[in-house]
């Protein structure tokens, strides 16, 4: 069996264009979806993905600002600004691009942002919304892989999933998702035994962990659908998943590709989220 390729990159093409309508729609409203992203310090990978949500906002004709600070920037003055922005009624959407300085409490900053303008879903109250089942703002790289699955025939209830991975962001969550879906999950980390044991069960295997080539064919039972979190550069310094494409693709009968997968999904998602938020404004009125 060959695998057949679940295109991310046009997944989300689709999608931003969706999203670009909706923001017309809203802009016949008098409400632009407004999103501000507040950068500290000067970490080369933060600036590029800020870059990349930015562009992608403006595409879509969302507002997007870029509030940016020097590391040495303290808890206060930022909790401060994160304030102001939480009572701006042109803002709509507020990320914090992780990871933050050591001297600054990444919790305590997501706790700081309202959980209705909280479009990266890390806030307390938007994960326990989504544990309980809620129609809530989603983490996005989880949510973007459950889009991802939406868009292939496969039917979720019963399969077995299991996510390789447990971190708050990514492999947490894409689990609760895949439960609430009524799969069955198993979680994976760096202390399972015997990892091949489980993953070799999976109906749908999803892999967040940030190791090239973790995952090779005899992980994989035959027919499984694999998603690939993982971004890691190779050997010649090339971006590749976790998952050994080549080999897996062989067994399995979906799997996405990086670059090109869950990659350009995962900022589709944010565009939804902030959509999202811009629209709960108009029902409270
Ligand atoms: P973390 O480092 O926070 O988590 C990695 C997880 O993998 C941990 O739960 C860890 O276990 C587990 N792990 C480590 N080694 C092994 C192993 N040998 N076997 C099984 N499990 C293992 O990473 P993130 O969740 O933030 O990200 C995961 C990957 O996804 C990274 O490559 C990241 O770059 C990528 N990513 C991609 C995004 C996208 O948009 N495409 C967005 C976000 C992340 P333990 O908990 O025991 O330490």
């Amino acid at each position: 069996m060959t695998a057949k390729l679940i295109n991310g990159k046009e997944i989300a093409r689709k999608k931003r264009i969706q999203v670009a309508n909706e923001v017309k729609k809203l802009k016949e409203m008098n409400v632009t979806p407004g999103l501000a992203v507040i950068l500290v310090g000067d970490n080369q990978a933060s600036r590029t993905y800020v870059r990349n949500k930015q562009k992608a906002c403006h595409e879509t004709g969302m507002h997007s600002e870029l509030i940016e600070y020097e590391d040495t920037i303290t808890e206060q003055e930022l909790i401060k600004k994160i304030t102001e922005l939480n009572e701006d009624p042109s803002i709509h959407g507020i990320l914090v691009q992780l990871p933050l300085p050591k001297h600054i409490n990444e919790i305590k900053m997501i706790e700081a942002i309202s959980p209705e303008k909280d479009v990266d879903g890390f806030h307390p109250i938007n994960i326990g919304r989504m544990m309980t089942g809620q129609d809530t703002l989603l983490p996005c790289t989880p949510y973007g892989v459950l889009e991802m699955i939406a868009e292939i025939d496969i039917d979720i209830t019963g399969k077995h999933a299991v996510i390789v991975g447990r971190s708050n962001i990514v492999g947490k969550p894409a689990g609760q998702l895949l439960l609430n879906k009524n799969a069955t999950v198993t979680y994976c980390h760096s202390k399972t035994k015997d990892l091949k044991a489980y993953t070799k069960q999976a109906d749908i295997l999803i892999a967040a962990v940030g190791k090239a080539n973790l995952i090779t064919s005899d992980h994989i039972k035959e027919g499984a659908v694999v998603i690939d979190v993982g971004m890691n550069r190779n050997e010649e310094g090339k971006l590749c998943g976790d998952v050994a494409f080549d080999e897996v693709k062989e067994k399995a009968s979906y799997i996405t590709p990086v670059p090109g997968g869950v990659g350009p999904m995962t900022i589709t998602m944010l565009l939804f989220n902030t959509l999202k938020a811009a629209k709960n404004t108009l029902n409270k009125e």
